[in-house]
């Protein structure tokens, strides 16, 4: 299994850069949860400059 799996551009197909995560909320605040949000990959295309953003995959647990 790949540590990183590279995003490719929706555009051109090159590999996107992960330059950046962020948190985002979604859904209700109310909602009894440990998790508030999701992260983001956020990605950028080298070759057309195009920026994209991803879920993160969750951190394994056990
Ligand atoms: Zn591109």
């Amino acid at each position: 299994m790949a540590e990183t799996d590279k995003m490719k551009c929706p555009d051109c197909g090159a590999e996107m850069n992960h330059h950046a995560n962020k948190l985002v909320y979604e859904g209700e605040p109310d909602e009894a949860s440990d998790e508030g949000g999701v992260v983001l990959e956020a990605h950028t295309c080298p070759a057309c400059g195009r920026s994209a953003t991803r879920e993160a995959a969750p951190p394994s647990r056990g």
